[in-house]
Parts: C-alpha cells; structure tokens; sequence
C-alpha cells in the first residue's frame, strides 16, 4: 500500500496534469450513460406512443454522446501520455542521481546489468500503472458506480439480481492478485539476471573470445534465457485459468438477469425497455471487470518493479560527501595509524597498517596479489572506510574532511585507464572542465602522449569508443596520466601496470610517471624495479599487514620477502 502510496505522491508533483486526468476520466465516463438511456427512450416512449417526429432528434443525441465520448477519449490519452512520460523522468533522474551518491561498496554487490535494468525497464514498468492503472482502474470504479447508480433507479430489484456473480469476481482476483505478486517478482529478477549476463557477456566479448569459451557463455545465456520463459510461464499458467473462470461467471450472469427480467416484465412489475437497457447497461458494468485481469496485471507488476525501484531511492547516501572541512592548502602528509579494514565479514584486507608519508614523497607498495595494495588506495579516496585506527592528511583525521575535497585534491591513476566513449577533449576535461586547448596539449605533451593524439585524424575531438577500445594499452595509459597532470592534485594515487609495455612505449609511459610523480605525494602499486627503485620509502605488504619496509638498497640488505620479489615478479 505504501509503494501505491508512493507512486502516488510522485503523480502529484504534477497537480495541473494529474486534475485534468481526473476530470477527462469523469466526463468520458459519465457520457456512457447515454447509450442505455436513449435505448430506454426508444423502447419505452417511442415505440408504444409511436412518436415518429422523436426518431432523429433522440438518434442524434446518441450519436453525439458517443462522439463526443470519443473526442474526450482522444484528448484522455494524448495528456496522459504526456503525464506518463513526465513522471517517468522524474523517477528515472532521481534514481540516476541517487545511484551517483550511493557508497561504492553498494555498487561491489550489484551487477550492472541489474542496475541497468531498474533504470531501463523498472522505471516505465511502474510507472503504467500511474496510467493505467490509476486512471483506468479509476475510470472502471467511476464507469462502476454511475451505471450502477442508473440501474438502481429504474429497478433495485434487477440491479441486484445482476450484482450476483460480482462477489466470486471479487474473491477469485485478489486471491490472485496475492498469490501473482511472488510468480511475477520471480519472473522480473530472472529477466534481470538476463541482461545482467548480458551485459558482462558483451563487456567480456574480448575475453571470451580469447579463451574460447563461446560455447560456454551460450549454454550460461541459453539458461538464463529459459529461466526467463519458465517464471513468465508460471505467471501465464494461472491467468490461463483465472481469467475464462472470471468470464464465464460474469457471463453467467447475464443470463440470470434476462431470466429474472422477463419473468418481472410479464409479471408488469418494469418495462420491458428496462430489460433491454439493463442489457446495454450490463456491457459497461462488466467491462471494467473485463478489464480486471489487464489491470492487475498491469498493477502487480508495477509495484513489484516499483519496490526494487525504491529499495534504491531508499538506501542511504554516501555519508560525508559534501560536509566535513575544506583546508585551503594541503601539503600532501599522509599517516596510517593502525589501520584495520575488511570488505565484508570475512578476514581484514589490512590490519594493523601503519605508514608514514612526507609531503612529496614517491612511497611505493609492493607485494604479492590479495596482499591488500589496491585497499590501501580504496581507504585513501574513501571508498571505504577504516573499521578501526585512523587515517591522516596533514595531521587531520581523513574522516573530518569533505569526500569532495579529499577527491578534487587526489588523482587515481589506475591500471585499467578508463575513458569515456566521448572526445579526447572531454575525457580529459573530466579533470578541469574548463581546461583549454592549450591546456590539453600541454598536458598531453608532458605525459607523451601528444605525438600518437597529433596524428589522428581528429586530433582532440577523436572519439575514444566504448572503455577506449580504440587505444592501445600504453595510449590508454599517457592518457590518464595527462588526465592526472590537468588536474595536478598534491596526493597521487598510482596503480602501474603490470601488462608488458614494449621497450619504447614502456619508456615513454615511465617519463610521463616520472613528470606526474615530481613535486607531490604519490602512492604507487609497484610492479617495476625502475619505480622502487627511486621511491623514498617501500613498504613490502603480504596478506594484509606490512612485513618490511625501507629503500631498495636497505631492503635488498635484509634478504628478505623483497628481495624474493624483485628477483622473480619487478623488473
Ligand atoms: P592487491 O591490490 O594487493 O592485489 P587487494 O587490496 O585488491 O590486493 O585485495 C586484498 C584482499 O581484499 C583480497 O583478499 C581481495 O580478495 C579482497 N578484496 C578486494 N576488493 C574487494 C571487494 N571489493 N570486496 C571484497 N573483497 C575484496
């Protein structure tokens, strides 16, 4: 109810739109009255009193109803439309913009194919029964209660009669509508499963291909994809029954009325008009109730996409993203205090870290994988936060600062370079949207990269394709790396790759290192001797607590884990 509730206050933030919805259900619904009354005329008046002069005028009157009834009808389902599509907006930008501000924990438990899904499909599935559902079913109740309202007043005895199969009706779908809800929650999250394979599928395209596995991932989709067809069938069988028993005793019903009129009419207690319009009136009762399985189709659906839409919309922010200090200058002192950290329950990524970097320094982590490395740097932007001990920025506990700042005053650079499937020009704005063209070259200049980004055709407005497919890893690489220097943070945070550059290119990425690393603090995923080798400090981590630490040449001294891993994995 309170989903229901929901959706409803997010049709009202458009009152204008929502009242004029209301008032051309009304007046299309009310005008449907005319039908069983110029029958009941016709029946009734004309004939018996045989007024000829009667025939045209009254025939034209109907005429004109049902025209007019239509004009509305036209008029109902353009603004309707139009209500839809504004409210579908709404949701669908809120939902956006909350997306953006969840914790980037939130997002390790989802696919992006299931998010994708809420946005693409849950939005507009919930957003049917504002119109259909609301102004239809409320059409129906309207369309309902008005005919009811003229057949109690020609005969309560015979509207009566008719109302008989209306409470099997009544039992029969919202016990279905109750038991549907769970067959048709079933049956989404299989169609979200779908497209979430779907979308790490066409993202993995290149892996899957490289390792042949195509055969595999078919047979993954080939059962997703029944999986989908089995729970929308679980939901069709049952309509497949409810539906024809819903008709068949509304049907039935039309047959008890005529057998109780005629047996009234003979006996002169009403009309025989009476019958016959009750028999045209009976057309519009029951068509609402005709349209119950649509409709609660329509609504079970709806407020099951609705739920997961919300379950979204509800979860709580990321916390601190605009409050917390702003300092003017920050000289680049980083300090971990006996920092514990654990993704989930299971044991801590790091424990018991404590690391000292001086403004300006190069502190370069190493170590095998799952050591914790790329935590180290999650806990230095924020990502995530410590569960116990106490990360500093020049002294100041990380957490009393704005996650906004913290971020403008931190580049990530990561191994896998990520560009938008946008200009040159704009992926590299990312880091100072107002950054001229003088700017970017200069940037790219310093970072190597202006050569290869001269010759394309394009120059800056070249289009970088989906993940920047159109680069070369170390292309990819100098471009982020001028995306760092544009944004020229005093913190660094730096994973090399560890994918074999050529010789050249190599050399030309470690220049641009070497550029972006001068005059701030950086924090380095090493995975090269040239880089540790001129870090000021390296800190050597192996399941998650550091276990050496010092310079290259002290290190290589003590004979330890370092030096077993200069040897065989840095180069
Ligand atoms: P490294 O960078 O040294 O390879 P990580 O910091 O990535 O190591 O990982 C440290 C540990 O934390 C590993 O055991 C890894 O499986 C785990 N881990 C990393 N990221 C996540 C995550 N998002 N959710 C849960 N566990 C994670």
């Amino acid at each position: 109810m309170s989903t229901l509730r929901r959706i409803i206050q997010h049709t009202l933030r458009f009152p204008m739109s929502s009242m004029l919805s209301l008032v051309l259900a009304f007046a299309c619904t009310a005008l449907i009255l005319v039908l069983p009354a110029v029958t009941l005329r016709f029946i009734d008046v004309i004939i018996p009193q045989k007024r000829l002069d009667l025939i045209i005028p009254t025939a034209a009157l109907g005429v004109l109803a049902i025209g007019g009834r239509q004009l509305l009808f036209t008029l109902r389902t353009y603004f309707n439309n139009a209500l839809e599509l504004k409210i579908t907006h709404l949701i669908r930008v809120e939902l956006y913009d909350k997306l953006q501000r969840l914790p980037v924990k939130w997002f390790d438990t989802k696919s992006s194919g299931e998010i994708m899904t809420r946005v693409a499909d849950d939005v507009p599935t919930m957003d049917r029964v504002v119109i259909e559902g609301i102004d239809q079913a409320l059409a129906a109740v309207l369309q309902f209660l008005i005919v009811l309202g003229y057949m109690f007043f020609h005969s309560w005895q015979l509207t009566l009669v008719t109302l008989i199969p209306l409470p099997f009706i009544g039992l029969i779908t919202s016990w279905w509508s109750k038991r549907s809800e769970s067959k048709w929650r079933e049956s989404s999250e299989a169609s979200s499963a779908l497209h979430a394979l779907l979308h790490d599928n066409l993202s993995g395209i290149r892996q899957i291909k490289a390792y042949t596995v195509e055969p595999e991932a078919l047979d993954h989709f080939d059962s997703a994809s029944r999986k989908v067809g089995e729970k929308h069938m679980n939901v069709m069988r049952g309509q497949s029954i409810v539906w024809p028993a819903v008709s068949l005793i509304a049907e039935s019903g039309i047959i008890i009325m005529v057998a109780f009129g005629a047996w009234w009419a003979i006996e002169g207690k009403i009309t025989p008009g009476t019958v016959i319009s009750f028999l045209v009136a009976w057309g519009f009762l029951f068509d609402p109730i005709s349209h119950i399985n649509k409709l609660s189709q329509t609504f079970t659906r709806g407020i099951v996409a609705a739920k997961r839409v919300f379950a979204i919309i509800d979860t709580s922010d990321e916390s601190n993203l605009t409050e917390g200090d702003r300092p003017n200058n920050f000289r680049g002192e980083v300090k971990f205090d006996q920092v514990t950290f654990a993704y989930g329950e299971e044991a801590p990524a790091v424990s018991n870290l404590t690391l000292h970097a001086a403004p300006g320094q190069t502190i370069a982590l190493v170590g095998p994988t799952g050591a914790g490395k790329s935590t180290i740097l999650n806990l230095l932007t924020r990502f995530y936060d410590p569960s116990h001990g106490q990360i500093l920025l020049d002294g100041k506990p990380i957490e009393s600062l704005s996650k906004e700042w913290l971020r403008d005053h931190t580049g990530y650079v990561t191994q896998e370079s990520f560009l938008f499937n946008t200009t040159l020009r704009e992926n590299l704005q990312l880091a100072k949207s107002d950054a001229s063209d003088e700017e970017i070259w200069q940037a790219l200049e310093s970072a190597n990269a202006a050569t290869f980004v001269r010759e394309l055709p394009e120059g800056l407005d070249t289009v970088a394709g989906e993940r920047g497919v159109r680069f070369s890893g170390g292309e990819k690489q100098r471009l982020s790396i001028a995306r760092a220097l544009l944004k020229n943070p005093p913190l660094l945070l730096l994973d090399e790759a560890t994918s074999a550059l050529d010789n050249h290119t190599e050399r030309l990425v470690q220049q641009a290192l070497e550029t972006l690393r001068s005059e701030r603090t950086c924090f380095v995923i090493a995975h090269r001797l040239s880089t540790v080798r001129n870090a000021h400090r390296i800190y050597v981590l192996k399941d998650g607590t550091i276990v050496e630490h010092g310079t290259h040449n002290q290190l290589i001294a003590q004979n330890g884990l370092y030096t077993e891993l200069a040897q065989a994995t840095l180069k």
